[in-house]
């Protein structure tokens, strides 16, 4: 069993690893953080986790973030995959009913054995957007195929499993949604995972393209209209917020040790603590009344924060980062890597155009 009050410590290791290479996927630390727990944390116990709330991984992807943003979002797809699976069963339809403890058990078996899950959902022009997915998933005699290219899968080949969003027919699967979710070895055949990552921050997520040619898929995960009817993104909402958020974190701790003399610098220093703090705290209160098919105003109040919270963090990425002056104007500085990390936030899920377009319809309505 994993406390979150543990983290602190496994997340200054991550970023002494982080600050001797912050170019290279950083194996030790996810090794580290599949073994000490942290990964299948949002399990119960039964099923071999530390039964983590949302709000407990918000706090501890919040904490590793402030030392190795890149580690923070690598962790941050399997930490929500390992809480959603494990809270979404009850909601499982009739006919599904039976075979969700199967389902269940060996997915908490793989995150049990060290297997790494990642997210290869999003697709180039799609903007975020699940409507306008294009991969496929056809139904065969053993399961499911997929087809299809995928963007910005962090992990790129050092994941074992994807989980990927594809679309399929009503034919192939009475009652399904727009998307539903697969589980795809990142070994199997037809799988192509590009080298293509050179971002301007998160530089060693290595978060490349995937391409799909008629690929086994080794499940379906969930159920039919599983995105509708669980309304499970809203947990990874919560926990990208608390990328930028601990960026800026890790930003503030760099900018004021040592204290710095001038007065005038002290207080900026305040005021920022006092933005985080209450940024923080937004957060948190809307990651503790996270639960599956919370219904459309709880999705409302997480778009406004995770909104809010990634544009304002990083936002006082960039304040912060003006207070330092020309000692920390180097690009591989850490408080310049803290910066370009921050900027992911508002990148990820929903990205920043498409959230402020969903707040404007809500607004409308
Ligand atoms: C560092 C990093 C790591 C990531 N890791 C992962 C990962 O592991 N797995 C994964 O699946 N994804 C990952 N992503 C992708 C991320 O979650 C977003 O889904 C993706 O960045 C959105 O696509 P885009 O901004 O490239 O969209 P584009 O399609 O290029 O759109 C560009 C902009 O236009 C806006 N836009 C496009 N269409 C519309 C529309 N119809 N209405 C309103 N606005 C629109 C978009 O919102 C976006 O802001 C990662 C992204 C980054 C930056």
């Amino acid at each position: 069993m994993l406390r979150v009050e543990e983290v602190p410590e496994i997340a200054r290791r991550a970023g002494e690893r982080e600050r001797a290479d912050a170019e290279r996927y950083p194996t030790e630390t996810i090794r580290e953080l599949h073994e000490c727990g942290l990964i299948a944390a949002g399990f119960s116990p039964a099923n071999g986790g530390s039964g983590w709330t949302c709000l407990d991984a918000v706090r501890a992807v919040e904490t590793l973030a402030a030392e190795s943003p890149s580690a923070a979002l690598i962790v941050a797809m399997p930490v929500g995959f390992a809480g959603i699976t494990e809270a979404v069963g009850y909601l499982a339809p009739e006919a599904y009913r039976a075979e969700w403890p199967e389902q269940l058990a060996s997915i908490a078996e793989d995150f049990h054995a060290g297997t790494h899950y990642a997210a290869a959902n999003s697709e180039a022009g799609a903007g975020g957007s699940f409507d306008a997915t294009k991969t496929i998933a056809t139904r065969t005699a053993d399961g499911w195929r997929l087809s299809g290219a995928k963007i910005l899968a962090s992990g790129g080949a050092n994941a074992d499993v994807f989980f990927s969003i594809a679309k399929v027919t009503q034919d192939d699967l009475p009652g399904a949604g727009v998307v539903e979710g697969f589980l795809v070895s990142t070994r199997a055949p037809g799988v192509t995972i590009a080298t293509d990552w050179d971002g301007f921050g998160m530089r060693s997520t290595e978060s490349h393209s995937v391409r799909y040619q008629d690929v086994n898929a080794v499940r379906m995960w969930g159920f039919p209209n599983f995105f509708v009817v669980a309304q499970p993104l809203s947990y990874w909402f919560c926990l990208f917020a608390a990328i930028p958020l601990g960026c800026a974190a890790g930003l503030l701790a760099v900018m004021s040790t040592p204290a710095p003399a001038s007065p005038a610098v002290r207080l900026r220093l305040a005021e920022a603590r006092m933005k985080y703090e209450a940024l923080s705290a937004y957060l948190h209160e809307t990651a503790a009344a996270w639960r599956p098919a919370a219904g459309p105003e709880y999705a409302g109040r997480v778009l406004r924060t995770k909104t809010y919270v990634s544009q304002e963090a990083t936002k006082l990425c960039a304040e912060l980062f003006a207070l330092g002056g020309g000692r920390h104007y180097r690009r591989n500085d850490i408080a310049a890597r803290l910066l370009a990390d921050s900027f992911a936030g508002t990148a990820l899920r929903p990205p920043l155009a498409l959230a402020l377009d969903g707040l404007l319809a809500q607004f409308e309505d």
